[in-house]
């Protein structure tokens, strides 16, 4: 039974009826009906063990970086990973729990003086969602520092996944495609000097702050790059720059962002990536795919 959950797992943080705007960067999203903070490998086997004996459905969540949780909230148990954050490195590799900060994870590369994880120094997304997104920026990507990823499959089962088996392209991995869960990730680097890595983080970073509206909520990219163009570009020459929608508007910095300047909800947000697509659609007749996620229920007052 559904109500079982929290005894059933009485070491486990288990909220009901959680608001995931509490977590989610754009700082939005409706309630989940279970919000679980598994801290181990265990923990999340039984967790997941226990959803498909009761037949409620689960999510998985990282960091909430590349998500919009829709205003009617997710039925059923999410897991967020955030609690297995543990980052090791042997010889020129690092392994890192899923749920670890992706940003932590590159100056742990950092602090042994490994290269090439430089480009992912400011991606505020776990290694779990930065596996499952193929994360990437300045020309790096995780495809190309990936070793393997240890995942816990819609089975139970735990397997070690390749860089080949996890079929990375554009923003994809095999993740998405076969629903496992991300356990953890080894990556694979190349020895260098500590102080020049951390001087190409630095500038990485200091890129990204020029760009991007740090200080205000958002999702990142909200779009994928559509073949050809830019998607900031397209957005700005529809003269859709600075449009305000509910809460949220398009960023008047970066206009591949959505930020949320004044409580605004899923609904704010959706409806704004609704109209901008039409838009473009119709000006310049190219398809803005999402590269944001878009999970749980629409609300029922707004159906
Ligand atoms: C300011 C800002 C800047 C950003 N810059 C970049 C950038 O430069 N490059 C870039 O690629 N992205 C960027 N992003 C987006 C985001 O940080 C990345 O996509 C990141 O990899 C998402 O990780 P997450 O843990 O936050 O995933 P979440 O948002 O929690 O989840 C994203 C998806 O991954 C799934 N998922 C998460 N963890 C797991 C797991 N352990 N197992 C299975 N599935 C899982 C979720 O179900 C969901 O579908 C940016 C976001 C923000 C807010």
């Amino acid at each position: 039974m559904m109500e079982d959950i929290a005894t059933a797992f009485p070491a486990v943080k288990i909220l009901r009826n959680e608001p995931l705007a509490h977590y989610t960067h754009t700082k939005t999203g409706g309630p989940a009906d279970y919000l679980a903070f598994p801290t181990n490998v265990q923990e999340t086997k039984s967790l997941l063990a226990y959803a498909k004996q009761e037949k409620l459905p689960v999510t998985v969540v990282g960091n909430a970086s590349n998500l919009i949780v829709r205003d009617g909230g997710i039925r059923g148990l999410v897991m967020i990973l955030t609690e297995m954050k543990k980052i090791t490195s042997t010889g020129q590799t690092v392994t890192a729990e899923a749920g670890a900060s992706l940003i932590k994870t590159t100056q742990v590369a950092q602090s042994h003086a490994l290269s090439g994880f430089e480009f992912a120094a400011g991606i505020p997304g776990s290694v779990g969602g930065a596996v499952f997104m193929n994360a990437g920026a300045y020309g790096g990507e995780i495809s190309e520092v990936a070793l393997s990823a240890e995942v816990l499959t819609p089975a139970g089962e735990i397997r070690t996944l390749t860089n080949e088996e996890l079929d990375f392209g554009y923003r994809h991995s095999s993740i998405q495609d076969y629903h496992d869960i991300v356990l953890s990730a080894t990556f694979t680097l190349t020895p260098g000097d500590g102080v020049a890595i951390q001087a190409k983080m630095d500038d990485l970073n200091a890129r990204r702050a020029a760009k991007q509206p740090l200080d205000l909520p958002s999702c990142g990219s909200v779009f994928k790059r559509p073949e050809g163009h830019y998607t900031g570009q397209l957005i700005q020459e529809a003269g859709l720059q600075g449009l305000k929608w509910g809460g949220a508007q398009v960023s008047t910095k970066h206009a591949g962002f959505i930020v949320n300047i004044d409580h605004a909800t899923a609904t704010d947000y959706l409806e704004l990536i609704h109209h901008i697509q039409e838009v473009i659609l119709k000006e310049d007749n190219v398809h803005l795919e999402t590269e944001v996620r878009i999970i749980g229920e629409k609300p029922t007052t707004a159906n």
